[in-house]
């Protein structure tokens, strides 16, 4: 299908970049696992000269990220941090960022030990409040980057509002939507410049797979990405693009059921008596609710929760108790995770900033699976009652 715009997410998500291969009729996209193509005398090829800067299998993938964002043009990277560096190296020393004070621990390390020491200025601000982006902003400043919801903490930021503010400037808004994909949110139909993906998480879904998307409507914006991707090579290999070609189509079901799955737990851990605060924007009494409710399809499966007490080691036993939730690092996949942010993904963000940002030591983070519910839940309250005391 040439495009699929005018489809349902469901008929995008099986459909979208992928053709019949032209020279078999194969209906998947062939794993093309070469690094080069034979050319018939000098400079006379069939377009594809070397798989660094070109791989069909590769193609398809990132067209299929364009389709699904509603963007014009994907890229896909070697890891998620890997396509949010090639958005940093577009920029020049002296040139000011401003982002989300509550990133990806990895996305903070990466601005504050490699970016900030090259002459990039970072202003980290609680972006849910479009005002302080505003007094944050100078003639200096050239990119905003954040996250909606936030990992971990679920903070919602209003994306077209931070829109009319970039735009008009002519700064760029890039958006890291791992947490909501595609499915839940388009942040370039907002008015972004550019999405970003922790494909490794929904976009693959199988946990099998590390890798990143950059995906943008605009072929100014594009360029220099693409120059980039092919100067610096941190390029996805054709046979991880075929595994997530595979997993895209099903994402709408696996979504889709995260949601609901995420949905009763996160009622139910409200009313459990061993469970403090529960984070999900699901939630009326949430603060970013109404937003996320308008700029959003459904609410995810990301949740996180405080312990009663909120003592660190029983959020320790807790996340080590559970038998069907992973203990690991990482979210998205179709199986259920758990993990404790302050010890393992948040680990790098400085103690201070963390209990600033409320990521506390009896602090756990979700990520609900398609499993059945029933048996998440008892899992949990297994887990809660001979851990939390
Ligand atoms: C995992 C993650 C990243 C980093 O992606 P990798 O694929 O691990 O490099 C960035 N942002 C968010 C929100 C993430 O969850």
């Amino acid at each position: 299908m040439e495009q699929t715009k005018q489809f349902g997410k469901g008929t995008r998500a099986v459909h979208a970049g992928v053709e019949p291969d032209p020279s078999t009729g194969a209906i998947m996209t062939p794993i093309f696992q070469t690094s080069t193509y034979v050319q018939e005398a000098v400079g006379v090829h069939k377009g594809w000269e070397y798989s660094r800067s070109h791989n069909p299998t590769r193609a398809a993938l990132e067209a299929a990220f364009a389709e699904l964002e509603n963007g014009t043009h994907g890229l896909a990277f070697a890891s998620g941090l890997a396509a949010i560096d090639v958005v940093l190296k577009t920029l020049k020393p002296g040139d000011e960022v401003i982002a989300g004070q509550d990133l990806y621990g990895g996305t903070a390390r990466l601005f504050r030990t490699n970016h900030a020491p090259m002459g990039i200025v970072f202003h980290f601000v609680d972006t849910q409040n479009p005002a302080l982006v505003e007094a944050a902003i100078n003639d200096r400043t050239k990119l905003v980057w954040l996250e909606s919801p936030t990992n971990p903490l679920m903070q919602i930021t209003d994306i077209a509002a931070v829109a009319a503010l970039t735009k008009p400037r002519g700064i760029l808004l890039a958006v890291d939507n791992t947490f909501a994909s595609p499915m839940l949110q388009r942040p370039l139909d907002h008015g972004a410049d550019i999405v970003m993906h922790s494909v490794t998480k929904y976009l693959g879904g199988h946990s099998d797979v590390v890798m990143g998307a950059l995906i943008t409507k605009d072929a100014a914006v594009d360029g220099p990405l693409r120059t980039i991707q092919n100067n610096c090579g941190a390029i996805a290999q054709p046979f991880d693009s075929f595994l997530v070609l595979r997993g895209l189509k099903t994402l709408h079901l696996r979504v889709e059921r995260s949601c609901d799955n995420g949905r009763k737990i996160a009622h139910w851990l409200k009313e459990h008596p061993k469970v403090g605060k529960v984070y999900w924007p699901g939630f009326e009494d949430h603060p970013g609710h109404e937003v996320a409710a308008r700029q959003m399809d459904d609410f995810g499966g990301m949740i996180a929760f405080e312990i009663k007490g909120n003592n660190l080691e029983q959020a320790k036993n807790l996340v080590a108790a559970t038998r069907i939730f992973a203990l690991a690092e990482s979210l998205g996949g179709v199986e259920s995770l758990i993990e404790h942010p302050a010890a393992m993904t948040h680990a790098s963000v400085p103690a201070e900033i963390r209990a600033e940002l409320g990521i506390s030591d009896g602090f756990v983070r979700l990520s609900v699976g398609v499993e059945d519910v029933d048996d998440l839940i008892a899992d949990l309250d297994q887990a809660l009652n001979a851990t939390v005391h």
